[in-house]
């Protein structure tokens, strides 16, 4: 399976928090846990001089699962990568959408909604609950992970309802939203995953990793298509009899 993680470069990352939670980069942290799951990983950066541009319309149709995380820059994508983005999904690739990618142009283009919530950036604990035990991104995570420090996030957290709600964070300040969230578009699937500040190590948890190793077998492709089925019949098929 072909993975393709794009991530950020943002100079938080260069505090001496963002060193000490990701001394190798987060992208280098993404980059390498999407490999040790067997996965053939490769990872694009942006930042406010780069665009992704290496994320091409052919670079898309041979991954099976893109992974976003972004924050500062979301701005520096140009619209046609979050166009090639949703039309590939519709397609069947499997998206995963972490942390501040919620504002990422990819996401809302597919969501259709401002994506917005509140935030506090307090580093209190999280307690990510499962809601639904049985389903196969929360396996081994039931009945609840605690991540020690994180960003706060909270409801109302806009998109459209769930397809299939995974997970509810709650934090220390009593904030609670929806964190583990499923929706199909076309054939294809997207899940978003709330952990993740780059100034936390979260994804060095086992736990985190877990879901993020099930969420990807999870929304890989069942069928992928080159192009979308006609919009009209020139010819009825009752003619045909
Ligand atoms: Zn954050």
């Amino acid at each position: 399976m072909k993975v393709t993680v794009v991530c950020e470069y943002n100079e938080s990352m260069s505090s001496p928090e963002g060193v000490a939670a990701y001394p190798e980069g987060l992208g280098v942290c993404l980059k390498e846990m999407f490999g040790s799951f067997g996965y053939e990983t490769t990872l694009i950066t942006y930042d406010d001089k780069r665009h992704a541009e290496e994320l091409t319309e052919e670079v898309l149709k041979n991954t099976d699962v893109l992974v976003w995380w972004g924050h500062w820059y979301h701005k520096h994508i140009p619209d046609a990568v979050a166009e090639m983005v949703a039309d590939q999904v519709n397609k069947g690739m499997g998206f995963i959408v972490l942390h501040s990618g919620h504002h990422s142009k990819p996401f809302r283009r597919l969501m259709g909604t401002s994506c917005n919530l509140i935030w506090r950036e307090n580093e209190e604990n999280e307690r990510i609950w499962v809601v639904n035990p049985a389903h196969p991104i929360a396996k081994g995570m039931f009945p609840y992970v605690d991540i020690e420090h994180e960003e706060t996030y909270g409801e109302s957290f806009e998109i459209p309802e769930p397809d299939e709600l995974v997970f509810i964070s709650w934090f220390r300040g009593g904030e609670v939203i929806r964190s583990g969230c499923v929706w199909n578009r076309g054939r294809g699937k997207v899940f978003y995953l709330r952990c993740g500040h780059e100034t936390d190590p979260t994804y060095h948890n086992e736990k985190v990793r877990e879901i993020l190793h099930n969420a990807a077998d999870y929304v890989k492709p069942v069928m992928r298509i080159d192009a979308y089925a006609p919009d009209h019949r020139p010819e009825a098929p009752e003619g045909k009899f």
